[in-house]
Formats: C-alpha cells, sequence, structure tokens
C-alpha cells in the first residue's frame, strides 16, 4: 500500500524484545533496562497476526530485531510462523552477532533468508568498550558459522562514529574483499542514549567516501547508496538519515516490542496494535500507513522519538 506521500510501504521492522546483553554505549544505559513482564511483550501469536495484517496490506519483507532478538524467548518459532505466512519473500534478521555461533544453523532451518550484524570495530578493546560487555571473536565466530552453515550473503551494519571508528574505515570495507559481505556504514542519530552527544561524534557518510576514492558507484537499495571497489565481491552501502535525508525514499513501517506501530523512527507518534485482530487490526495499520510523517527533523534538532533504539530495533 501507498502512504499518503505515495511511497510504497512494504517492509516491516518487528522488534521482539527490548532486552539485549549488550550495552552499546549509543544505545542503551550502562544499567540495562527493566525488565517487562513477559505478558507486555507481544506473544508468538500476536507477532504472527501482525504480520498477516502487514502482508495483507502489502508487506513483503520482515525483519526481525530488537533489542537483541536471539535472547528473545521462542525466537526460533517466531522466526518460523513469519516465514512461514505466504507473501513473507524476505525474513531478515539484524543481531549483535554475539549468540549467532550458537544459533545460525537454527535460524536458518527456521527460514531466515539474511542476517545483518551490527559490528562498529574490528579492534578487539575498542569492541568491548562500546559494547561495554562484548567480545569480538564470538560476532567474528557467527559470521564464520553463518556462511558454513548456508547463508549466501551477510551485511554488515556499522555506525560510524567520529574519534571512534572513522580511522577504521577502510578496514572495515576490506571485509567485502573475499567474501559475500555487505557492508553498510550508517550516520549516528540523535537519539536515546547519545542524544546529547558532541558534534564531532556525528559524521557524515561523505567521509567514507573520501577515505575510499576507489569506490565505484553501483546503484541505490532501498535507503542506502551503494559503492563497490575494485575487484571487491562484495559492496560498501552508505545509510545517511542525516546528510542526505533518505525519508522521500523510506518504505518501512516499525512494531515495539509491546506492541506499538510506528509510522515514522523519528516521530513521538505510537498507535497500540494489541487487542486488535483481522480487519480491525488491517484498518488500524493501514490509517497509520497513510498518516505516515513526510520526513523526520533530525537536521533541525535530536529525534522527537520518546523511545531507546533498543525499543525499536533501529
Ligand atoms: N541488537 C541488534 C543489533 O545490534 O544488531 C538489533 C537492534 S539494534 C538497536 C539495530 C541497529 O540499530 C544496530 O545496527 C545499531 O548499531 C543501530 N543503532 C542503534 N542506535 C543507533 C543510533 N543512535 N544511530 C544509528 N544507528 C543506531
Ligand atoms: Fe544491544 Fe543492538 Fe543496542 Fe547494541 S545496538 S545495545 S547490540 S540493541
Amino acid at each position: 500500500m501507498k502512504d499518503s506521500y505515495g511511497r510504497v510501504i512494504d517492509y516491516l521492522r518487528i522488534s521482539v524484545t527490548d532486552l539485549c546483553n549488550l550495552r552499546c554505549l549509543y544505545c542503551m544505559p550502562e544499567k540495562g533496562v527493566e525488565k517487562r513482564e513477559h505478558k507486555d511483550n507481544l506473544s508468538v501469536e500476536e507477532i504472527e497476526e501482525i504480520v498477516s495484517a502487514a502482508v495483507d496490506l502489502g508487506v513483503t519483507k520482515v525483519r526481525v530485531t530488537g533489542g537483541e532478538p536471539l535472547v528473545r524467548r521462542g525466537i526460533l518459532e517466531i522466526c518460523r510462523r513469519i516465514g512461514a505466512i505466504p507473501g513473507v519473500e524476505k525474513l531478515c534478521m539484524t543481531t549483535n552477532g554475539v549468540l549467532l555461533k550458537k544459533h545460525a544453523a537454527q535460524l536458518f532451518d527456521a527460514g531466515v533468508t539474511r542476517l545483518n550484524i551490527s559490528l562498529d570495530t574490528l579492534d578487539r578493546e575498542k569492541y568491548s568498550q562500546l559494547t561495554r560487555m562484548g567480545t569480538l571473536e564470538d560476532v567474528l565466530g557467527g559470521i564464520d558459522e553463518a556462511f558454513r552453515v548456508g547463508f549466501s550473503e551477510i551485511k554488515i551494519n556499522t555506525v560510524l562514529m567520529g574519534g571512534v571508528n572513522d580511522d577504521e574505515i577502510r578496514d572495515i570495507a576490506a571485509l567485502t574483499k573475499d567474501r559475500n559481505i555487505h557492508v553498510r556504514f550508517i550516520e549516528l542519530m540523535p537519539i536515546g542514549e547519545c542524544a546529547q552527544w558532541g558534534p564531532e561524534r556525528f559524521i557524515s557518510n561523505e567521509r567514507v567516501l573520501e577515505e575510499l576514492p576507489a569506490l565505484e558507484e553501483a546503484g541505490v537499495a532501498g535507503v542506502a547508496r551503494i559503492y563497490r571497489l575494485p575487484e571487491h565481491r562484495g559492496t560498501v552501502g552508505l545509510i545517511s538519515p542525516i546528510s542526505s535525508h533518505f525519508c522521500p525514499s523510506c518504505n518501512r513501517i516499525r512494531v515495539t516490542a509491546d506492541g506499538r506501530l510506528k509510522p515514522c523512527l523519528h516521530s513521538a507518534e505510537e498507535i497500540n496494535l494489541r487487542g486488535l485482530q483481522g480487519e480491525e487490526l488491517r484498518h488500524v495499520m493501514s490509517e497509520a500507513i497513510f498518516g505516515k510523517p513526510h520526513r523526520h527533523h533530525l537536521d533541525e534538532a535530536a529525534s522527537s522519538s520518546l523511545r531507546h533504539m533498543n525499543e525499536i530495533g533501529g
């Protein structure tokens, strides 16, 4: 279906938990978040119902995200149920990869077609500092295991932060050399934990182009501009919410773990989907899609979202 600005909305991102096994500095408070009661999160059945309604409205791609989706109880069943809904063409997951070594084969068997793994640094020490509790080797082992069990490509999400990892652009882009790895550099957005960080941390993705003049343009995919380094197997993508305002090509809606539909990541507007079913659910979702805001205003102020990224899922 189209929104009131003519954008085709065919992509649903659903957060299955706001809990996480990491505490990335820009995303989560150090002490974590208060654990909700299980009943306050969408059940497997509710997730299935919401995804089915979204598919009826034209969604073909679904991303399971978090918090960290791999810490959600019943995550394999959730993936199986979503993957079995007729009309779901792509079932993707965004994960920090820490638990992937253990779960990659089961996720593949459960019907997950694509994995995005968040990795902001290739430096062991820096990784532990940035995530406050993660071990780089776990993620690298998870990537190897995902390829081994049959995933044909992996996307790496790297949030670019001035003075933190902008000295690693070349090394991270080099991950695309020999394997079907696609790196996506994402501009840090002022939301939640990092909303008040200094301006030096918020750098433009143009930095990637300056650092890697050999990058050749290779088209556009959704909200990403795609490039390739000569003789590299994978691609380098730039997702630039701040410097190039991707709202005109936005094709997505989001649902939080407690069942609120967010038509725009950076708006405070939320629509409660809990307790709705069938035609009523479809009606409420279609109204929300139609009313999707035109654009965010991050170039003028911090995000208006009342939630942190771990509740929304990126
Ligand atoms: N835990 C999973 C992970 O890290 O991949 C999924 C949830 S996480 C919130 C999804 C994505 O949002 C990650 O790639 C993360 O780096 C990104 N993210 C979190 N806060 C962000 C911010 N302020 N600006 C840009 N990206 C952000
Ligand atoms: Fe957890 Fe992902 Fe947020 Fe890091 S970015 S704290 S891994 S939810």
